[in-house]
């Protein structure tokens, strides 16, 4: 019998995780309320980002849009704005349009029901699991990464998490405390997040610590087990900062779907094989925008990764020659003074091309 099929075994391990957690908990904002509105917005923010990042935007967030009703009614680019900087922008562009189906089919009201919940864009099991536990006290378990690490290593788990996820939810079900699902989920997370933690897990403060077979075989530098992992991707990225003659910059938005949907951005594209930087960007800005331009001096190059590929920005600025910009490739494109290139929600990596852009148009004077 294994430590998550004994039912006495499984008691003490929720007991103890319980009893750990009421003294060594972290005490986080979203913790002490349970309005569901505001536990989800933490969820989402927490997903692929650490919590001292996530706190401060969080206030900021509950600040412009304190309910659903508000963040239903405002505007997309409003949203993606105050998530600048946080990065996996579809994060944001759910919680808006769950907000407006939440406006729309549940009267504002966040709805109780796990699989009304799994309906709703940006939600998936391990989120729902979160949300349901924490502000219902619903006993619905929960898997997300430091949680299938912890799990992994108490059962010592012999193969990588992603090959075993349907067991590991098996685990984390068996485990979960119904009487206490609240407690108990929130004790798991920081269990993951401060004690058995990637790297260096502090085994000796563990309340798990006489059940876990990583710990008895000494295994937990080798738990949970890595999959083999190749070389990401690489694009080279042709940027145009097109310049017209009133000293306005020329931006586009992006398509609502994919990467970095509804984010402004300079405009460019990729560089194809044999093809330099300068005919590049002269083409794409032909393509997608369907004006000329001439290709002017190099302003900087980014090295930037995303989850699935690394990109090289290679930025220069131009001047606008003839035509009538169009939004061919994008949503829409706008002139914009330097000045006003903050008011705008851009990607990240573009953060750098713009404030050279401002320090260069003050410099100038
Ligand atoms: S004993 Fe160590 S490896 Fe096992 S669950 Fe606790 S912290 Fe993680």
């Amino acid at each position: 019998m294994t430590a998550w099929d004994d039912p006495k075994t499984i008691q003490i391990l929720q007991r103890s995780l319980r009893e750990w957690y009421q003294t060594q908990g972290r005490d986080l904002p979203w913790r002490n309320t349970t309005d569901p509105y505001h536990i989800w917005v933490s969820e989402i923010m927490l997903q692929q980002t650490q919590v001292k990042t996530v706190i401060p935007y969080y206030y900021r967030w509950l600040n412009q849009f304190p309910d659903i009703e508000t963040l239903a009614n405002s505007s997309l680019e409003s949203v993606l704005k105050l998530w600048e900087g946080l990065g996996y922008y579809a994060r944001a562009r759910n919680l808006h349009r769950a907000a407006q189906k939440i406006v729309h089919e549940y009267n504002g009201v966040f709805p109780q029901q796990l699989s009304e919940v799994l309906k709703l864009p940006g939600i998936g099991r391990t989120t729902a699991g979160g949300i349901l536990s924490a502000a219902f006290n619903q006993p619905v378990s929960i898997l997300d990464g430091n949680v299938k690490r912890v799990l992994a290593r108490l059962i010592g788990l012999q193969t990588p998490p992603k090959q075993a996820i349907n067991q590991l939810w098996e685990v984390s079900d068996a485990l979960l405390d119904s009487n206490h699902p609240r407690e108990y989920n929130q004790g798991l997370m920081d269990l993951g997040a401060t004690i058995c933690t990637t790297n260096n897990p502090s085994c000796l403060l563990c309340p798990w610590g006489d059940y876990c077979h990583s710990l008895q075989h000494n295994l937990q530098t080798e738990i949970p087990m890595r999959e083999a992992s190749s070389p990401l991707p690489k694009k080279e990225i042709g940027v145009a900062v097109i310049w017209n003659d009133q000293g306005q910059i020329l931006i586009d938005r992006r398509p609502q779907d994919g990467l970095l949907g509804g984010l402004w951005e300079f405009p460019g594209g990729k560089i194809e094989d044999n093809e330099t930087v300068s005919a590049c960007i002269q083409r794409e800005i032909a393509e997608e925008l369907g004006i000329n331009i001439e290709v002017g001096k190099h302003l900087m190059t980014i090295n930037h990764a995303y989850t699935h590929f690394r990109v090289r920005l290679n930025v220069y600025h131009c001047r606008y020659l003839e035509g009538e910009p169009e939004p061919i490739a994008c949503d829409e494109v706008r002139w914009v003074k330097p000045e006003q290139l903050s008011d705008f929600p851009f990607p990240k990596a573009n953060t750098k091309i713009i404030d050279a852009i401002v320090q260069g148009s003050t410099s100038q004077g």
